[in-house]
């Protein structure tokens, strides 16, 4: 993957949050970010593997700020960064932490290099936040990967029928969206998930509560199955459109 987006050569600073971070080279570290503009960049941050560079605790991933890059003839580089959320609590937390990393996967698998995700990073950001606040992984995923699909505008709505309109209140989530019990043909079971009214509530709720009444409401583990397999129909709906 070489993301180098379309910037001229020169200086930049840009807000955004690292995804991913690998040791490169001897001392160096080769950083995924997602940036507000510039969309998704491989940028190198020089030496900031070594312990003693002001750049190794501010260029691990879940770390949100302005980047100051540098963009030479052939790469991008990191000069500076001014930390505005590092997510400290969450990264003391192995389960929420595995999570997290998780999502930031997903963002940048389902982002497109040079296409600039201003409507995406606050929705990864408020996603972090609720798996900080404690809400449940797999609900916070789901609810993620819903949103992220919206965003993007390869998500169906959970409300209506996609083939006929009509509202819904149970059917086959498909990867042509949701399927009211009329609509709904033979689909092979590997390719559907059948909701009944309760299930679908639950899923609707999940994804329409305000950050702060999702970051409050008691998910419970029972309900893991089915967000865990919903959010897995949605990554293959969303990996098929991308
Ligand atoms: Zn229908």
């Amino acid at each position: 993957m070489d993301f180098l987006p379309a910037l001229p050569q020169g200086h930049y600073r840009q807000v955004g949050v690292v995804l991913r971070a690998a040791i490169s080279g001897e001392r160096g570290k080769n950083l995924l970010l997602l940036l507000k503009e510039a969309g998704l960049v491989w940028a190198t941050a020089a030496g900031a593997a070594s312990g003693r560079s002001r750049l190794s605790g501010v260029t691990e991933p879940l770390v949100w700020g302005y980047f100051t890059l540098y963009r030479s003839p052939r790469r991008i580089y990191v000069r500076e960064v001014a930390v505005r959320e590092d997510f400290w609590p969450l990264r003391q937390n192995r389960e929420k932490l595995r999570a997290a990393l998780e999502i930031c996967a997903d963002a940048a698998r389902f982002s497109l290099p040079g296409h600039p995700p201003e409507e995406l990073l606050p929705i990864l950001y408020w996603t972090l936040k609720a798996l900080e606040a404690g809400t449940e992984p797999a609900a916070v995923r789901f609810r993620f990967l819903y949103r992220w699909g919206r965003a993007l505008g390869t998500v169906p709505g959970l409300d209506r029928c996609s083939a006929c309109g009509k509202p819904s209140q149970q059917g086959l989530l498909t990867l042509r969206g949701l399927l009211c019990p009329a609509c709904a043909g033979p689909v092979p079971a590997k390719e559907c998930l059948s909701l009944g009214e309760k299930e679908l509530n639950r899923l609707k709720k999940a994804v329409m509560l305000s950050g702060k009444d999702f970051r409050n409401e008691p998910f419970s583990r029972d309900e893991i199955p089915l967000f865990g397999k919903v959010s897995a129909l949605l990554t293959r709906l969303i990996e098929s459109s991308v």
